[in-house]
C-alpha cells in the first residue's frame, strides 16, 4: 500500500518546479511518518534538480532540511510518538553494518547511504522524494529530535547546513585560540560562522560581495577579507590553521591555499567537481598544508549539533518563503542573494 502526497518536483533538468502528486510507501515497523511544517533549500537542491552533477532522478522531489510532527510511527519504533518536533537530513536510510556505519559516520557507508531525495530505497528499489512536500516517511534510526526551545522554521537549515559545517569543525577540533576562515557567505558559510564563534575560534570570512562585511560581523566574524582584493588576500598571508570552502562551483583553491599556516588544512565542503585549476603542490609541500574534504555529519552528531544548538539558542538567518516562489528563490541563491537560508513553509502548500 502507498499514500499519495502533494509536493513539488522537477521534471527535468530545464523544467521550473512545480506541483506534483506522487506516492510514498505505508510505514514499515521501524518507520516514522512526518508531516512537515518546514523545508530549508539547499543549494544541492538546485545542482541536482538541475543535473548539475549527473544521474540526477526525475521527477524529482528535493528538499533536505525537513522540520516536522511525527503523525504515527510503526510498531518497532521505541523513541519516537505522534506529536514528537523532529528533523529529517540528507540520508533516510544506510547498510547500517559497515564500518562507517558502525562508526557513526554513515555519510561514508561503504554500501551508500540511502539519500533523501535523488536516491533509491535499499529495501523497496523504490525513488526517494525530498522535503518539498506534505509528509515524509523515514527509517527511525535517521529521524533526530528538535527541541521546542527553538524556532523551527530557522532550525529547518541545521539539518544540513549546520551539520556539514559542524561535523568538520568538530573533526578539526577547532576551538578556543584557532584561528580559522570560512570562505563564502550563504547558507552554509553563515552556519560555520556561527558555529566556530560558538566554540571560541578567531574567525575570518573570505567573501567576494562587499556588502556582506557588516552583516559577517553580526554573524560572528572577527575579520573580512574581499577575497579579490589581492591586497587584502596579501595581507593574512600564512595566517590560518584551518579553512572552512563553501564555494559552490569550481574555484582556484591557490590563492586561499597561500593563507595556511605551516600544517594548515583547507576542507572543501562545496565543490563535487574536479579541482580546476589545479592545485600547485608546491603550497601544500612548503607548508605541510592538507587538502580535505568532509560530507554531513553523522546522525549521533546530528543530534549533538542540534542539542548543542538548542543550549545555546543557534538557528539560522531565514527568509520564508511560499512553495509557489521555489524557483525565484533558486535564482536569489544562483547570484548570491540569499540571507543566508530560504526556507519554505509548507503550508502554503495547501493553496498552491
Ligand atoms: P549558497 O547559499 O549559494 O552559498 C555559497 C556562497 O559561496 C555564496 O553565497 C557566495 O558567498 C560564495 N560563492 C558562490 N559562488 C562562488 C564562486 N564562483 N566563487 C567564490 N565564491 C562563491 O550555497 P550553500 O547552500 O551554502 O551550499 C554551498 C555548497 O555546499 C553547494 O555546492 C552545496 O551543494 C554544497 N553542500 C555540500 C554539503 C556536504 O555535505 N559537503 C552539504 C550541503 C551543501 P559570497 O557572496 O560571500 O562570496
Ligand atoms: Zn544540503
Amino acid at each position: 500500500m502507498t499514500m499519495s502526497i502533494r509536493g513539488y518536483a522537477a521534471q527535468s533538468p530545464t523544467t521550473p518546479l512545480a506541483a506534483h502528486q506522487f506516492e510514498r510507501r505505508d510505514p514499515r515497523a521501524n518507520d516514522v511518518v512526518i508531516d512537515i511544517l518546514y523545508c530549508g533549500v539547499c543549494h544541492s537542491d538546485i545542482h541536482q534538480a538541475r543535473d548539475e552533477w549527473g544521474g540526477s532522478l526525475y521527477p524529482m522531489v528535493p528538499g533536505h532540511e525537513i522540520v516536522g510532527r511525527v503523525s504515527s510511527v510503526g510498531p518497532e519504533v521505541t523513541k519516537f510518538k505522534v506529536g514528537d518536533t523532529v528533523g529529517v537530513g540528507c540520508m533516510v536510510d544506510s547498510c547500517q553494518h559497515c564500518s562507517s556505519c558502525n562508526a557513526g559516520l554513515e555519510p561514508y557507508c561503504v554500501e551508500g547511504a540511502t539519500w533523501t531525495y535523488n536516491g533509491v530505497d535499499r529495501h523497496d528499489k523504490m525513488p526517494t522524494f525530498g522535503g518539498y512536500s506534505e509528509r515524509i516517511v523515514v527509517s527511525d534510526k535517521f529521524v533526530v529530535s528538535i527541541s521546542d526551545k527553538l524556532d523551527l522554521k530557522a532550525a529547518a537549515p541545521l539539518l544540513c547546513a549546520g551539520i556539514t559545517t559542524w561535523s568538520p569543525l568538530r573533526h578539526w577540533n577547532i576551538g578556543k585560540g584557532s584561528k580559522i576562515a570560512v570562505i563564502g557567505l550563504g547558507g552554509l558559510g553563515h552556519m560555520g560562522l556561527k558555529f566556530a564563534k560558538a566554540m571560541g575560534a578567531d574567525v575570518t570570512l573570505f567573501t567576494r560581495s562587499p556588502g556582506k562585511e557588516a552583516e559577517a560581523r553580526r554573524l560572528g566574524a572577527d575579520h573580512v577579507v574581499l577575497s579579490t582584493d589581492e591586497k587584502q588576500m596579501a595581507a593574512v598571508s600564512r595566517q590560518f590553521e584551518f579553512i572552512l570552502d563553501t564555494v559552490p562551483n569550481p574555484h582556484d583553491l591557490n590563492p586561499y591555499l597561500t593563507t595556511l599556516a605551516v600544517n594548515g588544512v583547507i576542507c572543501l565542503v562545496g565543490q563535487l567537481q574536479p579541482l580546476d585549476p589545479p592545485v600547485n603542490a608546491a603550497q601544500v609541500l612548503l607548508g605541510r598544508r592538507s587538502i580535505s574534504g568532509s560530507a554531513i555529519g553523522g546522525i549521533a552528531e546530528t543530534q549533538e549539533m542540534l542539542d548543542f544548538c538548542a543550549e545555546h539558542n543557534i538557528v539560522s538567518d531565514i527568509e520564508v518563503i511560499d512553495i509557489k516562489n521555489i524557483n525565484a528563490a533558486y535564482e536569489r541563491v544562483i547570484t548570491s542573494d540569499v540571507r543566508y537560508r530560504f526556507v519554505i513553509d509548507m503550508a502554503s502548500l495547501k493553496a498552491a
